[in-house]
């Protein structure tokens, strides 16, 4: 592990894998904050009369409409108001524009690549970490700087298949991101409890096994919730479920989980809210409900450790906000040391006005989960 601040960066080209997968809605950017985590690095860069080519990722690249939706064109106009400088985009991941703009780059110009996933569409060239594709990004520049936490449980061709090119460091968040996340890692004070929600299934729930022998609770909610309480045989209606996560979700320390009581549910994702135990055939749990809030409250209120990851409900619609806000509020008159992860936590966290409440907030959610559990980040070990 080669930090940012004992390498010589003076005059070089570096290539900075940075964390760019931001929440964007119809275009506008909902929460700047991994942009502005990455400044600390690439102003780092700049003292160093570096030139510097950012690489990044955002969201999933499946068809060729996804282009249009996750270009990095509106982000490279929010980072450069945020630098004040003027940030170069090349609307292309490689080839003989990407060539000659970096070729003609004077000290201190700041370059900006298409999304790295759109390699995806060309045979996941960037997520199977494509030796190819890696050394030709790896020729642009002298150095790599990994400073992409939320990816760093990744192996791919922007950040591991660089690195194997290049002699690599890594930035400052990822070095603070690690550094907080230590303070909990080996010896956590306890009661330690894990709140884990969102909606991504089997990625999280394989860590559940693996935290549980960590955390003294797991308390579930958002649609996670739903599949936990459907492997158990409870009636869910039209949740959000992963069916095959089922059987596995069978196997888990059952006792150690701490499942909603109760749910706010809609008929349709966007319907009218109403609170019910018994979720009926044709009804979409979408938040905890508010016995599920006291029970969990009184878990939190014992702790002295606290992870977070995943919104406890539908947060995008302001109906179903109502169970993570009261988590926030709960932990915010804590006396516990505690840490939030992930993208859409992260920004839950910071746009319902608790950024300074929490101990940390992590700019990775499956990052963070992985690393708590013990597992070597292959981004952090370049
Ligand atoms: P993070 O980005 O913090 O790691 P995830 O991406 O796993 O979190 O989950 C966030 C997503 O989960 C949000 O889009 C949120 O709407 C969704 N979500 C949470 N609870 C529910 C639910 N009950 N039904 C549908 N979606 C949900
Ligand atoms: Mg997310």
């Amino acid at each position: 592990m080669i930090r940012i601040d004992e390498t010589n960066l003076r005059n070089k080209t570096v290539i900075i894998r940075v964390d760019f997968n931001v929440p964007i809605k119809d275009g506008v950017i909902v929460d700047d904050n991994r942009i502005k985590e990455s400044l600390k690095t690439i102003n780092y860069c700049l003292d160093n009369n570096c030139k510097i080519i950012l690489l990044s990722h955002l969201g999933k690249i499946k068809t060729e409409e996804d282009k249009v939706k996750y270009s990095l064109k509106p982000i490279s106009i929010r980072l450069s108001e945020l630098l004040n400088k003027e940030v170069i985009f090349i609307p292309e991941t490689r080839g003989k524009i990407v060539d000659d703009v970096v070729k003609n780059m004077k000290n201190k110009d700041i370059v900006l690549l298409e999304n790295t996933r759109f390699e995806d569409l060309n045979g996941k060239l960037e997520s199977s970490c494509d030796d190819t594709l890696s050394s030709y990004w790896a020729s642009l520049g002298d150095i790599f700087i990994n400073d992409a936490f939320g990816t760093c449980h990744r192996k791919h061709a922007s950040n591991v298949g660089i690195s194997k090119h290049l002699p690599s460091c890594l930035g400052f968040l990822v070095l603070k991101e690690i550094e907080e996340l230590d303070k909990i890692k080996n010896n956590p004070s306890h009661p330690f409890i894990i709140i884990l929600g969102g909606s991504k299934l089997s990625d999280k729930l394989k860590t559940i096994e693996n935290l549980s022998k960590k955390a003294d609770y797991i308390l579930v909610g958002g649609a996670m919730a739903y599949t936990i309480l459907k492997a158990k045989g409870i009636n869910v209606g039209k949740s959000l479920v992963d069916d095959d996560a089922i059987s596995f979700v069978k196997t888990l320390p059952i006792k150690k989980i701490i499942l909603p009581v109760d749910h706010v549910v809609a008929l349709e994702i966007d319907g009218t809210r109403t609170i019910t135990k018994n979720i009926g055939d044709e009804e979409i749990g979408l938040d905890i409900g508010p016995e599920t809030e006291k029970l969990f409250k009184s878990y939190l209120e014992k702790s002295k450790t606290i992870f977070w990851n995943g919104p406890m409900g539908y947060y995008e619609n302001p109906s179903y906000q109502e169970g993570t806000k009261f988590l926030c509020e709960v932990i915010s008159k804590l006396d516990a040391t505690s840490i939030v992860g992930g993208g859409d936590s992260a920004s839950c966290v910071i746009n319902m006005g608790y950024k300074d409440k929490f101990t940390h907030i992590s700019t990775g959610g499956g990052a963070s989960l992985e690393y708590l559990e013990g597992k070597e980040l292959p981004g952090v070990n370049i």
